[in-house]
């Protein structure tokens, strides 16, 4: 049985949880271990990269000085040897002088902050490798606990900031991780980073960790793919919007995925990709209190709710395109779509009238000058920003009489600017201000949960 274990920032956030974390991978008998930075420092390397590009050297230099004393706290609390403390000093070393860089270019590139952010990361991996042998140390067979950096393994493209891993040449280079399963090395590894064919380091997106550790359970063909996060696994909605949502003991991949893709921070939406190619039965659970029964996220399950969950995904503008072109013509769709393709943009729920349509994206698109650009040359553009899309998550959606009924009917005081149902009996989504989200899920847990 061989398990590839991913614990989240939290779950690293100091010294004792890097040791509750290492006790509950030798528990677990983990093959391969996945680490994300330690909790705050992505944000923390994203500041410094925009601090360094514009004329706050200052401000940059107050950050490193706080990543440095976070992570060298960490070691001292771990009791890091030399070894390790030197790698610590050469990586904190190397950040410094790629932000210095990035200052007198006055230029952070997707590429360059790709690279920076890469350190939240290579850090916390090397400190945990010493929590993995602190915790090894009292047992008279012991493993032999490997430092291994993913960007050998997790070949992507090149589009930084969110590159695509190219699975073919990751399981090609997953073969040698093979005697990991055979339980002799536990491999300690990043979450997050990976790197080009030709070295470059990239990022698979912000919330990355998940989706690398199911990346490395289909390379080396685990058993299971654990998560360990800071709640005790995917619940009925968020627990911090929603105090009462229960843990989900059981879901299917597609129920988790459409709950991930429409907000559910607790797994990146691509983390069920790699799991489902190889039908690996995935465990999220907290590190914190892996006692709890957690959820098993599975192909089949027995249990098939009307509604399992709410999610909530905030940060959403509604574009709508208008053009008396659309009139009884064809080909006028495949026109946007080819703009949002070239772009790389994806829309998140689309709906369309005769001479309209209304999609809605992530308000950072927004950014993409070039985009708008495009689109305004083929149709009128109006954007609305502010929104929130609320998502009813379950089964037999789109075939269930007086499901929407019911729906509209516990939050008939908010306006509901668009509604997306039809393309998945998983989902039934719509549209509200996101200063009235927030009350819409918990009035849609109270009626359906
Ligand atoms: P990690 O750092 O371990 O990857 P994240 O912060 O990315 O953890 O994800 C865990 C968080 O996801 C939880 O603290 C919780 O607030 C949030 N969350 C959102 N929706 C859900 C849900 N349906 N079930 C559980 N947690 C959720
Ligand atoms: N450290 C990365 C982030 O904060 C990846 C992760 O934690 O999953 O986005
Ligand atoms: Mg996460």
């Amino acid at each position: 049985m061989s398990i590839v274990s991913k614990f989240g920032g939290t779950s690293m956030g100091d010294g004792p949880c890097m040791l509750r974390s290492a006790q509950l991978a030798k528990k677990q008998k983990s093959s391969l271990v996945v680490v994300s930075a330690t909790s705050g420092t992505t944000n923390q390397l994203i500041a410094l990269g925009k601090c360094a590009e514009s004329d706050s050297w200052d401000k940059a230099e107050e950050i490193i000085r706080k990543i440095e004393s976070k992570h060298l706290e960490i070691a001292k609390a771990l009791g890091c040897d030399q070894k390790i403390l030197s790698r610590v000093q050469s990586l904190l070393t190397e950040m410094k002088s790629l932000a210095y860089g990035i200052h007198l270019l006055k230029d952070c590139s997707d590429k360059a902050m790709d690279a920076l952010m890469s350190f939240g990361e290579r850090l916390s991996s090397e400190l945990f490798v010493t929590a993995m042998e602190t915790t090894y140390s009292t047992e008279s067979k012991r493993p032999k606990i490997e430092w291994l950096d993913a960007r050998k393994f997790v070949i992507t493209d090149d589009q930084y900031g969110k590159a695509k891993p190219l699975t073919e040449k990751i399981i090609q280079q997953c073969q040698s991780l093979q005697d990991f399963k055979n339980g002799k090395s536990v491999g300690v590894t990043q979450g997050f980073i990976g790197g080009t064919e030709s070295g470059h380091t990239t990022t698979l997106g912000r919330g990355g960790s998940d989706y690398s550790a199911a990346i490395f359970a289909e390379g080396i063909g685990a058993d299971v793919l654990e998560i360990w996060t800071d709640v005790p696994g995917i619940a009925t909605t968020d627990p911090r919007i929603v105090p009462e949502a229960h843990p989900i003991a059981e879901i299917s991949f597609t129920e988790a995925s459409e709950l991930a893709t429409f907000g559910a921070k607790v797994l990146h939406p691509a983390t069920l990709l790699p799991a489902l190619r190889k039908n690996i039965p995935v465990f999220v659970g907290s590190s914190f209190d892996s006692a709890q029964q957690g959820t098993w996220v599975r192909l089949k399950v027995t249990n098939q709710p009307l509604v399992r969950a709410i999610a909530i995904r905030k940060k959403q503008v509604l574009v709508t395109l208008t053009s008396a072109e659309m009139l009884h013509s064809h080909g006028f769709l495949l026109r946007i779509f080819n703009v949002f393709s070239e772009n790389k943009v994806s829309i998140d729920a689309i709906t369309t009238s005769e001479i309209s349509v209304a999609m809605t994206l992530d308000d950072s698109t927004l950014l993409n000058k070039n985009l708008i650009r495009e689109l305004g040359e083929i149709a009128e553009v109006h954007v609305e920003e502010g929104l929130a899309l609320v998502s009813v998550i379950g089964n037999n959606i789109n075939h269930t009489p007086g499901l929407a009924k019911n729906i509209f009917e516990s939050i008939v005081d908010i306006n509901v600017r668009m509604i997306c149902l039809g393309a998945s009996k998983h989902n039934f989504c719509f549209l509200v201000k996101e200063d009235q989200a927030e009350l819409a899920v918990k009035k849609l847990h109270k009626k359906f949960c």
